[in-house]
């Protein structure tokens, strides 16, 4: 592969102005934008389902999972509603409407838009050229005249634990298309996956113990962020294990019962010595990037992550692009999204000759402008860097906080509303470095405080921007009136 190879003719039939290798959101996003408003063409090539693992594994079944538990929660929170619970069925079944396996509605997106989808796992064999493995085992020549885009995403991780692989433990895949509830479930990790799967699991009646390597759950937010979490998940029942050492897992029988479920006896996990025997164990212990055999050089990798600049082109090539978890600037999709938009529109412009002038050829927001929300109990959304981050960095910071359950509109919401909010702010510029809020529903208000991150809005005109009353956006108001009381 050479940094600059020949553009392949115009009438080839196996020839595309882009090919995006992984139809996950941000590959669907990337071809999209790569080809709107003009006559370029674009395929996109998937090895499993168009939609990737977002739609049918990740976050659209977790999320038609958690929202059932949320409403009930809400429900049982409220005077005046009463008899409000959860059905198990109804849910699962709700579920699979939205993450059903079937792609045929976002294949026939991608025709209407003029994308087209060739089936199988592609690598590049050369210079803007891409070869595609079928299921049957045949090969096909893909050769685009612009740009290949490199969208595979990542899989779960399973760490060395011995015996834990062997165990067949469940992955995020597994523990989102559940059709029948385990009584008991070990989840190893403390991430976002994690505490979400151990909320929905322990509303739909499983003992539910949690196997966290550190010392706070969702560590990388705010401390007392996880803080608030770990003492709900104690209210809910869900044992979180600190500090545990996960040292042998074993499992006597275990056997496929078809479509990837696995059946076996009780697994024993040998945890700080003791023995915990459960009848599932769950892995969410991170992410490995789908690029081994996408036949990159080693030095277009960073641990196994593709490096790619601020145009979202590896380096030295300047027709191959990566976006979406497979860059490892952010694992979320909306980031890979975001990506994706950008990453088209340099695309577009390098095929017309234009100049890359202008934000909208550039990711700025993975640097230190990421939001992100954990729809566990309670929600965790966040924006930006932490408090220990911007010190970390030598910036002269401000921090403040506030009890959200003492905002009207969040009394209103619910009796016994616990959550809280907290800025982190550059005292120096006076602009917003980040934001953290935890409660029940709180992930509609982060949108507000990346707006203020992106766009560097100063503290003393934020105060011009007025929240309604009675809403739980007067948060801004109180942390503003915090700030003032402290400065
Ligand atoms: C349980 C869970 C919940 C999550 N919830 C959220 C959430 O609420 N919000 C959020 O923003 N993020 C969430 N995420 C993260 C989100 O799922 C990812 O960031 C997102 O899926 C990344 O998109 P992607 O296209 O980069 O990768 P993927 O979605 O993994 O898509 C990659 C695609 O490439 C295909 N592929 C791989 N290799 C090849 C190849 N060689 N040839 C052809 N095709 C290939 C795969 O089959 C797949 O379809 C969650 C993740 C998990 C695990």
């Amino acid at each position: 592969m050479t940094r600059h190879g020949s553009v392949p003719g115009v009438n080839d039939p196996q020839t595309w102005d882009v090919i995006v290798v992984g139809g996950g959101p941000p590959g669907e996003n990337a071809a999209q934008y790569a080809i709107q408003g003009s006559d370029r063409t674009a395929v996109i090539v998937e090895k499993e389902l168009v939609g990737g693992e977002c739609s049918y594994w990740a976050c659209v079944p977790s999320k038609a999972l958690l929202r059932p538990v949320e409403v009930v929660d809400a429900a049982n929170a409220l005077p005046g509603v009463r008899g409000a619970a959860l059905d198990v069925a109804a849910m699962l079944k709700r579920r699979d409407y939205f993450a059903g396996h079937d792609d045929t509605s976002q294949v026939n997106w991608a025709n209407s838009v003029g994308i087209d989808v060739v089936r199988g796992t592609g690598r590049i064999s050369g210079d803007r050229e891409i070869t595609v493995t079928t299921s049957g085992g045949g090969e096909r020549v893909l050769r685009a005249r612009h740009a290949v885009v490199l969208a595979t995403g990542t899989t779960a991780a399973v760490p060395p634990v011995p015996g834990l692989r062997e165990a067949r433990p469940w992955s995020s895949r597994d523990v989102t298309n559940l059709h029948e509830v385990p009584t008991s479930v070990a989840i190893v990790g403390g991430g976002v996956v994690a505490c979400e799967a151990a909320v929905w699991l322990r509303a739909m009646g499983a003992e539910v113990t949690m196997l966290v390597r550190g010392d706070a759950l969702l560590a990388k937010n705010e401390p007392w962020a996880g803080g608030l979490v770990a003492e709900r998940f104690a209210e809910l029942g869900i044992d979180v294990r600190f500090g545990a050492s996960l040292s042998r897992v074993s499992r006597a029988e275990v056997a496929d019962t078809g479509e990837g479920h696995v059946h076996g006896s009780p697994v024993e996990l040998t945890v700080d010595g003791r023995t915990l025997v459960v009848v599932e164990v769950v892995v969410a212990a991170g992410r490995v990037p789908q690029s081994k055999d996408l036949g990159l050089p080693e030095d277009a990798l960073s641990h196994g992550f593709v490096t790619v600049d601020d145009h979202l082109t590896v380096p030295g090539y300047d027709w191959l692009y990566a976006v979406g978890d497979l860059n490892g600037r952010a694992l979320l999709t909306h980031m890979g999204k975001y990506q994706a938009r950008i990453c088209g529109a340099v695309i577009g412009a390098r095929a017309q000759r234009r100049p890359l002038d202008g934000p909208q050829y550039l990711d700025l927001a993975d640097h230190d402008k990421v939001p992100q929300v954990a729809f566990c109990d309670p929600q965790v959304a966040s924006v930006g860097i932490t408090s220990a981050e911007a010190r970390h960095r030598g910036i002269t910071v401000e921090t403040v906080e506030y009890d959200l359950g003492r905002v009207s509109g969040a009394a209103l919401q619910r009796d016994g509303y616990k959550g809280r909010a907290g800025l982190v702010i550059d005292a120096f510029r006076d602009v917003l470095l980040g934001a953290t809020f935890v409660g029940p529903d709180v992930a509609e208000l982060v949108h507000a405080a990346t707006v203020a991150v992106v766009g560097e809005v100063p503290l003393s005109m934020l105060w011009h921007a007025v929240p309604s009353f009675p809403t739980v956006s007067e948060i801004w108001l109180r942390l503003l009136e915090a700030r003032g009381k402290d400065s």
